[in-house]
């Protein structure tokens, strides 16, 4: 119904359902009939405090949040996550253990890629206590230096009691994934959850979030994730975090936790219901309009289907690449990611010519994350399956000119 935008491959911000901006473009001018815009109308609203319980409705009911769970809402991304994750689990374990010197206190560090070797590098500036990194899954390549494999159950040494165990569900640059077909998969991460349900899981799912249901949704302690991938705009964090992990931050200082900032207090966003101060109030509606989407197309299981489809079909064409030397994939067999899927491609001035041949198709954002170069396909919920059969097909067309 657009034909002047053309298909976003972007890894975040990313694309969104074209219903969607529409409905969110008439809601900017007038929000469910109350004739003022959604940007302009106040968070403290019956309409707009009624609009936010029913965000965390739809995403209880499509994630099966059990009761033990609060869904919260804040901002400044999965990066303030890094941050706050630390302070508010170092603040719980302080509670729990007021005697434990902080020397002795450990935060366990599951490094699958660039976002968790940041989120580790975060826990260490902010002190506290001692982070582990208890797998690098560089060690585990092929080189020796890439991220391209969620190590074997084998390769991770926990700490005995860790404030916390902290692992990034999507490698977002990386385009390696811990879980696929939960039932079976050896791959989801069983070896995270400790015999000691005492050490708390922490999970960004900043960029797998609602793809397909959550694994042992329940057993962790916090998930989190930045809404700007799958289910909307830039600005707004979604945050599941277990009960126990809701914690008095001030009455951890007084048993000798760093103060955490108040805005940060996962505390402060439970007793507010996510509205201690002005939340981003447009991105929680374009939010609550994609999630509403969602709901009605089928849920968890339709986009697990969906996304399932899509990452298969461009693996496929991948591998086809790959066997006629054009493409070359970067990810181990069995961690490659559904939302991100990342390769190379082979020759002098091959990935110019690829990424060009794409633009001139209306394809973009396929550009790899500078820091690793590459070709980085992403294919978020808004990703149709017309517009992933498109890039196969210029793919197909790419390989055929290349090998001609
Ligand atoms: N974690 C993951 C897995 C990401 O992909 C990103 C951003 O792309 C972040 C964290 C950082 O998120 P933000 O930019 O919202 O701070």
């Amino acid at each position: 119904s657009s034909p002047s935008r053309i298909t976003n491959f972007g890894a975040g911000p990313s694309a969104l359902p074209v219903s969607v901006l529409e409905e969110a473009a008439k809601g900017l001018l007038n929000f469910q009939g109350t004739g003022i815009g959604i940007a302009e109308i106040s968070h403290r609203s019956s309409e707009f405090t009624a609009f936010v319980r029913n965000v965390e409705a739809l995403i209880r009911r499509q994630l099966r949040v059990p009761p033990t769970h609060a869904v919260l809402f804040t901002q400044g991304g999965g990066s303030a996550q890094f941050s706050a994750v630390v302070m508010n689990m170092l603040a719980r374990y302080r509670l729990l253990h007021p005697d434990v010197p902080t020397g002795d206190v450990t935060m366990d560090y599951v490094v699958t890629g660039s976002w968790s070797k940041k989120a580790a590098e975060e826990a260490e500036r902010l002190g506290g206590g001692q982070v582990r990194i208890v797998t690098d899954a560089r060690k585990h390549s092929v080189s020796g230096k890439a991220f391209d494999n969620i190590p074997p159950h084998s390769a991770y040494a926990f700490s005995k009691d860790p404030a916390l165990i902290y692992y990034c569900e999507n490698e977002t640059v990386d385009g390696v994934e811990f879980s696929h077909d939960v039932a079976s998969s050896s791959s989801f991460p069983y070896h995270l959850l400790p015999e000691n349900t005492l050490s708390p899981l922490v999970a960004d799912y900043s960029s797998s979030f609602m793809c397909r249901p959550i694994p042992r949704l329940g057993d962790h302690a916090i998930i989190y994730a930045g809404a700007q991938k799958n289910v909307g705009p830039a600005g707004l964090t979604i945050l599941i975090v277990r009960q126990d992990c809701i914690v008095d931050v001030d009455a951890a200082v007084r048993c000798g936790a760093a103060p955490v900032p108040i805005t940060l207090s996962y505390k402060t966003l439970f007793d507010s219901k996510s509205l201690y101060n002005t939340p981003s109030v447009l991105a929680l509606y374009m939010t609550g309009l994609v999630l509403e989407r969602m709901e009605t197309m089928g849920g968890m299981e339709y986009y697990e289907a969906l996304n399932k489809k899509k990452a298969e079909a461009v693996y496929e064409v991948v591998k086809v690449g790959s066997s006629r030397g054009v493409f070359k994939p970067k990810v181990k067999e069995g961690s490659e990611s559904w939302m991100n899927v990342v390769f190379d491609v082979i020759g002098d001035g091959a990935e110019k010519r690829f990424l060009d041949g794409a633009a001139q198709r209306g394809m973009s954002g396929l550009k790899g994350h500078r820091s690793v170069g590459g070709i980085r396909v992403s294919l978020y919920n808004a990703i149709t399956e017309e517009q992933t059969q498109q890039l196969v097909q210029y793919c197909h067309e790419f390989i055929g000119q290349e090998t001609t």
